[in-house]
């Protein structure tokens, strides 16, 4: 099983799963990049996965879709093109390329969102960046909060696939807010090299982000003390976060 990212628009990225013959689309925002990578692999499309309902994951479906394909995607949101609802808990088997993978709920960046986990892969689309997270278009702080616990509490080998190279802006902004994370310092040099030779800094594993990413830490006491909530819930300290990335 290969996973590719087909960068698409200015920073997202569209995965393509593939076992040398069959693939499966996550969030294809754009038909063109999928149509080209099968046409240059010799691949057939077997199903689509969507996370969320905005533009840049969903554009490319109708183009892309066949009849009796699976699209599967948010039962919350409504998106033309879906032919098989999804909800927290379900999964998802495909027979080829051989795929199981258990449906989460994410509410946060909008309030249907889901993320798909299995195989040692999260496709987690706009909740959990790599340094970073969604923006709250639709949901609560808190709602966010508990998303991003969910899957922070994923195995620490389990590989992030996520939808935009907005790594280094984020680690910026982890810089800000937790001046004193050493690991944090490394890791954003590596990830500077990759940009260098325009390389993708995805995927990401979920210990790195434990260890990287200031969304995941709102216990870190750097982080508390910039903010001056060293006795705040960790709810609450998100929340202040999140606006304060909004602003930065
Ligand atoms: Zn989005
Ligand atoms: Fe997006």
């Amino acid at each position: 099983m290969e996973i590719i990212p087909l960068p698409a628009f200015s920073d997202n990225y569209l995965w393509l799963i593939h076992d040398g013959r069959h693939a499966v689309a996550v969030d294809p925002g754009d038909d063109g990049p999928v149509a080209r990578a099968l046409d240059e692999r010799g691949l057939t499309l077997a199903a689509i996965l969507i996370t969320h309902h905005h533009g840049d994951h969903t554009g490319g479906i109708a183009a892309l879709a066949r009849p009796g394909m699976p699209v599967y995607g948010p039962a919350a949101e409504a998106i033309a093109g879906v032919t098989h609802p999804l909800a927290d808990g379900d999964r998802v088997v495909i027979d080829a390329p051989a795929l199981s993978l258990q449906v989460i709920a994410v509410p946060g960046h909008t309030r249907g969102h889901i993320a798909y986990v299995g195989e040692g892969m999260l496709f987690c689309g706009d909740t959990l960046f790599n340094g970073g997270c969604g923006r709250l278009f639709e949901g609560t702080p808190a709602q966010m909060h508990a998303s991003l616990a969910r899957l922070s509490a994923l195995p620490g080998d389990t590989r992030l696939y996520c939808a935009h190279e907005y790594t280094l802006a984020n680690l910026e902004f982890a810089l800000a807010a937790e001046p004193d994370n050493p690991d944090r310092d490394r890791y954003r040099e590596r990830c500077r090299a990759l940009r260098d030779e325009g390389r993708p800094t995805l995927p990401t594993d979920i210990a790195t982000q434990r260890a990287i990413n200031p969304f995941l830490r709102c216990d870190s006491p750097s982080l508390r003390a910039k903010l001056s909530m060293t006795d705040a819930p960790d709810e609450r300290v998100f929340a202040e976060l999140r606006a304060w990335k909004d602003r930065f």
